[in-house]
């Protein structure tokens, strides 16, 4: 392949999964589901919990989005540094966006600020929002595809606290932001935790958060105690599936962390819904791909 058919390729593929990705929850997200459905005993939970498995097999079978929000959509790119494509990268991922607007299709959800006009395309200005690592002596890449609906962006809130605060500070932040807004964005949620020392650090890990595979605990064992404690607490609060109430609030709880200045604590909190779309992707330098968060996932 030379280098305009590798564009052209890479364009096809993430064209594609990203319409794919509106449409397929990934495997550990129903698998959760599942698990949750299990743990419940009211009729009205379980109710729920069924029309989600049957919302998510008609989504799958007529070939359509899981959800009418199909949110901005949001590329988190590692990017080996030798990747053939490295400088076309934020070009293909915006026509992927643009494209698969039109082919999957997905809800028009990009208003320009200020002007305050839907483009109509899903893209506009910094949108599709496209987050970079760069990974040295790499040959390949790999794409995280999200899309932020509006619901679960609702509860994002991010605060720096005095270091006296300590990690007390951080859980009663998280359990404020939950309490008052967790139930906007349609439960059961992922909370996506980010500690460091400035907002913005906080906010991009919270998000970053989201895309761990579920059941995956912070490497810190205090990090994935701190987790646990959280997930029963807020799971004490009995949200259950669409906030009407069961056993359970959260699929999980995921803390993503940075070293801080002595004198701040900034914590965010970003959230996922039950029809959390992310989608992983994996591409190699000859264009040759893994889709590794939807198992026997084709395009
Ligand atoms: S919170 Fe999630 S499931 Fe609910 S409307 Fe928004 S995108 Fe859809």
């Amino acid at each position: 392949m030379n280098k305009e058919e590798k564009i052209q390729a890479m364009t096809e593929i993430m064209t594609k999964f990203t319409g794919y990705m509106g449409k397929h929850l990934p495997d550990d997200v129903t698998a959760k589901l599942k698990e949750l459905r299990e743990q419940e005993d009211s009729y009205l939970a379980k109710v729920v919990y069924d029309s989600m498995t049957e919302n998510q097999e008609l989504a799958n079978r007529l070939n359509r989005p899981c959800c009418q929000d199909t949110g901005v959509v949001q590329y988190f790119v590692k990017v080996g540094s030798q990747f053939p494509l490295l400088a076309e990268v934020q070009d293909i991922l915006r026509t992927a966006a643009l494209e698969a607007t039109k082919e999957a299709p997905l809800r028009h959800n990009a208003v320009q600020i200020f002007e305050e006009k839907n483009t109509g395309t899903n893209t506009g200005e910094r949108i599709p929002w496209i987050n970079w690592e760069i990974i040295p002596n790499e040959k390949g890449i790999n794409i995280e595809v999200y899309m932020a609906g509006g619901g679960c962006s609702l509860p994002g809130q991010g605060k720096t606290l005095m270091p006296a605060a300590g990690y007390e500070g951080v859980v009663e932040f998280v359990f404020d932001v939950m309490t008052s807004y967790g139930i906007n964005a349609c439960p059961p949620l992922l909370v996506g935790i980010g500690i460091g020392g400035s907002i913005d650090v906080a906010a991009e890990l919270s998000k970053k958060a989201l895309f761990r595979p579920l059941g995956v605990r912070h490497s810190n064992s205090r990090g994935a105690e701190m987790e646990r404690l959280m997930e029963k607490g807020l799971n004490d609060l009995g949200l259950g599936p669409q906030g009407l109430s069961g056993k359970n609030s959260v699929m999980g709880v995921h803390m993503e962390t940075a070293a801080r200045h002595p004198s701040t604590i900034s914590v965010a909190v970003s959230i996922g819904c039950w029809a959390h779309r992310k989608g992983n992707i994996q591409i190699n330098e000859d264009m040759t791909y893994e889709i590794t968060s939807h198992r026997g996932g084709t395009l």
